[in-house]
């Protein structure tokens, strides 16, 4: 069954569940490479990395996580390929456009290999995230200037691996190792937390056993594995002490989190966040990204009870055609959407909500096509991601008949991002004279200014002095220009929680 045998899924699923020794990683090695000269530390400084990331906030947090565990071994963040003595992509897998896109990426990184080699200099490149998973020795194949692939479940192991690559041998590893990689995976510096902001993301949970037909991930990132509540607090404390103000849990199905409490019971996200919450220092909670057949009661209950988690829920419907729902193995109807969209508005009036929609799904008709149309207004998203659809090798929908043609997908995405727009613009819009509490993230463009998010991840634009960077400071929004929202700081913090004033007709 394509590149990724379910056989293949279960069993990593059953070692990874059950804790059973798994065996050594899966280290294959190729035929040696030129040595050239790779900088140590104490030589001529520290060496450099420089860390691309592709696609999913996942993808941005495990980034981090690398370069954190590359830290001790002396390499230092570089922000540009040119200087690095190692280039890693951090890759993804989820459409083919963003699995070529790598291709393409180091087409570029192998010309500066080669100018690099011609003086003397060696930089190493790494492959890593879902198209290193998926395609493994594919991609030496297709890309000889690669020294070391390196899948999601196995980057904790960076510095073994490197200094085989450094020994001249090319190593692939995307074996789903028994041991947990948080356990080893390093911890930010103070400094290196700070560079990256006042907002942080923290991988609460990873994998997927939903299976949806047109999807990688389950077979990407591996069986669902949710982190205990105590490795995850201490995480936040640390972010927390560092001046880190906003967290944001994610895990590809975070809504579906069961990891093991103090207790050793298992806990739910709602049970999570309410922990969360407590730590000193953060003043903002979000969690993405969620799925519709797990918004569960503690998870409504934290929404109507906690103030620092944002009313704003990513929960991606993907189609709003109950027969495209069903061919899609989503799981859910429209009407259980509808419903879990409801039960949130009804413990918390201000709730506001985005989706991902996917258009052209094998078998959609221009009737489904408009049961998504409809969804969008009967929901009154605030804003919304929309893909073609993208057949990946593997998945059951890549096989089914009835393809929509490519330039049916085209209009229809025309269409729907039309209509996303104009939902986005009118949601914007009924902020205007509203005050929100927004936290400050960084300078703006015009000197004097800084930016920052209200609770619904709109950007807002303030004149206010740079010290004001992480803190939260209720604004007024006096005016609108496209997508992002300018305002003027208030003397006084909001407290009340107000609905987003609902649309004429909406
Ligand atoms: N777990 C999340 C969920 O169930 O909604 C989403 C995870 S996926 C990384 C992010 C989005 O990519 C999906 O919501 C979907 O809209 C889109 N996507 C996934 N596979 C796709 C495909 N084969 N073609 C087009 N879009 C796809
Ligand atoms: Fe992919 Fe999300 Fe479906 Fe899992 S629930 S298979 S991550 S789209």
């Amino acid at each position: 069954m394509g590149i990724y045998p379910r056989h293949s899924f279960l069993r990593q699923k059953r070692l990874r569940r059950t804790g059973r020794a798994g065996g050594p990683a899966q280290v294959q090695i190729h035929q040696p490479l030129q040595r050239l000269k790779v900088s140590k530390p104490g030589m001529s400084g520290a060496r450099k990395v420089h860390i691309k990331s592709f696609g999913c906030q996942m993808n941005v947090y495990d980034s981090h996580r690398m370069a954190d565990t590359l830290a001790p071994e002396g390499f230092a963040e570089t922000a540009t390929p040119e200087d690095a003595d190692l280039v890693i992509l951090n890759t993804c897998h989820i459409r083919e456009k963003a699995a070529e896109k790598v291709y393409s990426e180091l087409g570029r990184v192998r010309a500066l290999k080669q100018a690099a080699a011609r003086d003397g200099r060696r930089i190493v490149v790494a492959v890593a995230g879902c198209v290193a998973q998926a395609e493994g020795r594919e991609i030496l194949r297709r890309a000889p200037s690669v020294d070391l692939v390196v899948g999601p479940q196995s980057y904790h192991r960076l510095p073994a691996l490197l200094a085989r690559v450094e020994r001249g041998e090319a190593v692939i590893d995307t074996e789903f190792p028994v041991e947990d990689k948080f356990d080893i995976l390093k911890a930010p510096s103070r400094e290196a937390t700070r560079a990256r902001g006042v907002s942080a993301f923290v991988t609460v949970q990873e994998g997927c056993d939903k299976f949806c037909t047109f999807c990688v991930v389950p077979y990407t990132r591996g069986a669902e594995v949710s982190r205990p509540v105590a490795k995850i607090v201490a995480e936040v404390e640390h972010l927390a002490d560092a001046g880190v103000r906003e967290v944001t849990l994610i895990g590809q199905n975070v809504n579906a989190y069961h990891g093991e409490g103090p207790d050793g019971s298992p806990w739910t996200l709602g049970r999570l966040l309410e922990r969360i919450a407590d730590v000193r220092g953060i003043g903002r909670l979000r969690y993405t990204t969620s799925h519709p057949c797990d918004v569960e009661a503690s998870l409504i209950a934290a929404h109507r009870d906690l103030p620092s988690l944002m009313p704003h829920l990513h929960l991606p419907v993907q189609s709003g055609s109950d027969r495209i729902l069903v061919a899609m193995n989503r799981r859910h109807g429209r009407a259980d959407y509808l419903d879990a969209i409801a039960r949130m508005r009804g413990a918390r009036a201000d709730m506001a909500f985005s989706s991902d929609f996917i258009v052209g799904f094998p078998g959609e008709s221009e009737q489904d096509f408009r049961a998504t149309l409809s969804l969008l207004d009967e929901v009154g998203y605030a804003g919304a991601f929309s893909f073609k659809y993208s057949a990946r090798p593997g998945t059951p929908a890549a096989e089914m008949a009835d393809q929509v043609p490519e330039e049916v997908k085209s209009e229809r995405l025309q269409r729907l991002q039309a209509a996303i727009d104009r939902r986005q613009a009118a949601f914007n819009a009924r902020s205007l004279h509203r005050s929100f509490d927004i936290l400050f993230e960084k300078a703006g463009r015009r000197p004097g200014q800084i930016v920052g998010r209200s609770p619904y991840l709109q950007a807002v634009v303030v004149t206010a002095p740079s010290t004001a960077i992480g803190d939260i400071r209720s604004v007024t929004i006096t005016e609108i220009r496209t997508n992002s929202l300018f305002g003027a700081l208030n003397a006084t913090p909001v407290r009340a929680r107000e609905p987003m004033p609902a649309e004429a007709g909406g």
